[in-house]
């Protein structure tokens, strides 16, 4: 059996905790390898790897770092196919997905390669008399992320471009369900140049997210994943003096206005609601259809869900893949099963959808499936799934419709479909989410934005990535100077002013 292990001080090293988990291939359901599970001294050992290489790492110039994520770039792009492939592997989604994930992390990589400008600082001469003022920003020292399975490579790389850049130095802790894809990524930044240390990958479950949150010389901690789990990593990493960003779950609604194109619109929330079989958080899993544009729209889409093929991820003519695990299929069917019971109207069942392909009999799938008629307080709208189910509620008004999505206790993404520009303009104003789409259904800012939900899809204050992500992993310092002549120098014990 493969054995998936750390990566530390820029060498594998095998976990010696004796407690191992298994890494599934989703498209048969067989266990493909073993990932160690790290104990809180294998946790120590990567913090202390990353503590030794703070130093050099910190006071290594400018240039030489963006040297570093230049070359960084260049093996990304052309490992872009492997990665991909070990993507696949273990999370399950579709090839060509996969390489989309890659080309939007990349993205993070151009924006720090920025670096220089990046981490310019102010300066202020004849603050007061005689006086300048400067401002820098430095890095924090140890710096932790702990990433969620369904973007292996894309949300490792929305933190570590940043950190590194910024001459923090890394430890990863990525999903223990799909563990490789990380340990090319440290892979490839050994050969871009990076000295070992500045980058760590530790392989583990809850009880290395402990240990990193408990670590003293772990100063920020990074979080991708569930809200649940968001919640409690800000808790406890913030309680024990910790820089904590925790980005969470959520449940992401798509209103479709009567005047918007109806073709545009079911192309759009059937790319959303099922690419990489529903496991984004930036996926749409409600359909809000206003008034009279609800009948027709929900024929649209089920009539292309009718053409989507299941089936394994390696192959290019799937359009949705496994999902990651057997039990997360089995809670995501039950959201099914629990919609009809409760009222709603199971329009297509994906319980049904056979895969196409051979032995796929124990593979983790359940095709795209569409409930209609869904209302709050129903399990399936209530809950985030993470699975190709899309619920559609219908409403008579815009204002319902908007009402609808700010009374929702998640606010990650959101998008309009509309051919009225005062619609929409109003919709963004007044809409109670971090990322808004105008006719754009996934709406993922680009590199230089940052990422960020608000209400129970982000903990704390900083987004990701981008500029708020230089912040994150940067101390601002001050510095006020002057070169006085001796001279004229005396006691003088007032407060300092500066006219
Ligand atoms: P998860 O919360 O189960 O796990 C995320 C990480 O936390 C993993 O590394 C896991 O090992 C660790 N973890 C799990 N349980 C823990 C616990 N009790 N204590 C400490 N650590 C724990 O999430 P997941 O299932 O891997 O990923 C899917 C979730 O992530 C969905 O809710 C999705 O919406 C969310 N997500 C959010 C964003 C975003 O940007 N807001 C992006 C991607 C995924």
């Amino acid at each position: 059996m493969r054995q998936v292990d750390h990566w530390i001080a820029g060498r594998s090293v095998p976990s010696s905790s004796g407690r191992r988990g298994p890494v599934y291939d989703p498209a048969t359901g067989e266990v493909q390898a073993e990932v160690g599970l790290a104990s809180a001294a294998e946790v120590d050992m990567a913090v202390q790897a990353a503590l030794e290489a703070f130093s050099p790492w910190r006071a290594t110039s400018l240039s030489a770092r963006a040297e570093v994520l230049f070359a960084f770039r260049q093996l990304l792009r052309d490992h872009v196919d492997e990665l991909a492939d070990l993507i696949t592997a273990e999370h399950g989604k579709v090839h060509s997905d996969a390489v989309g994930e890659v080309s939007r992390g990349l993205e993070n990589v151009e924006f720090a390669c920025g670096l220089p400008q990046l981490l310019k600082g102010e300066f202020s001469q004849q603050a007061s008399t005689g006086v300048d003022v400067h401002s820098a920003r430095q890095p924090l020292g140890v710096v932790a992320g702990i990433t969620p399975f369904n973007f292996p490579a894309m949300v490792p790389l929305w933190m570590l471009a940043n950190a590194i850049a910024c001459g923090n130095t890394f430890v990863l802790k990525p999903s223990e369900k799909d563990p490789s894809p990380s340990l090319l990524l440290a892979d490839l930044l050994q050969r871009a140049g990076l000295p070992d240390g500045v980058m760590n990958v530790l392989q583990g479950d809850q009880e290395a997210v402990v240990a990193l949150l408990d670590h003293p010389e772990v100063a920020a901690v990074s979080f991708v994943g569930s809200t649940p789990v968001a919640r409690s990593i800000y808790q406890h990493g913030t309680e024990r003096g910790k820089r904590v960003q925790a980005l969470g779950g959520a449940k992401n609604h798509m209103i479709v206005l009567p005047d918007a194109d109806l073709d545009l619109a079911a192309d759009a929330v059937v790319g959303a609601a099922y690419g990489s079989a529903g496991e984004r958080c930036m996926a749409v899993s409600v359909l809000v259809a206003v008034g009279p544009v609800a009948d027709p729209l929900v024929e649209a889409v089920a009539a292309r869900v009718a053409k989507l093929r299941l089936g394994p991820g390696t192959d290019p003519d799937t359009d949705v893949g496994p999902l990651v695990t057997g039990q997360h299929r089995d809670k995501v069917a039950s959201y099914v099963e629990g919609a009809s019971a409760e009222g709603a109207s199971v329009v297509v069942d994906g319980r049904t959808t056979t895969p196409v392909g051979q032995g796929l009999e124990q593979g983790f799938f359940l095709g795209p499936t569409i409930v209609d008629r869904v209302r709050p307080g129903m399990a399936v709208y209530d809950d985030e799934i993470f699975g190709p189910v899309l619920s559609v509620v219908r409403v008579d008004t815009y204002d319902e419709a908007v009402a609808l999505v700010n009374d929702n206790p998640y606010g990650n993404g959101t998008a309009i479909f509309t051919r009225d520009g005062g619609a929409a303009r109003a919709f963004e104003v007044d809409v109670q989410c971090g990322m808004v789409g105008v006719n754009v259904a996934i709406p993922v800012p680009v590199s230089y934005y940052s990422f960020g939900g608000w209400k129970d899809s982000l903990f704390g204050d900083a987004h990701m990535y981008g500029p708020a992500g230089i912040d994150f992993y940067t101390r601002a310092k001050v510095v006020t100077s002057r070169w006085p002549d001796p001279a004229t120098s005396s006691v003088d014990l007032g407060f300092p002013r500066t006219r």
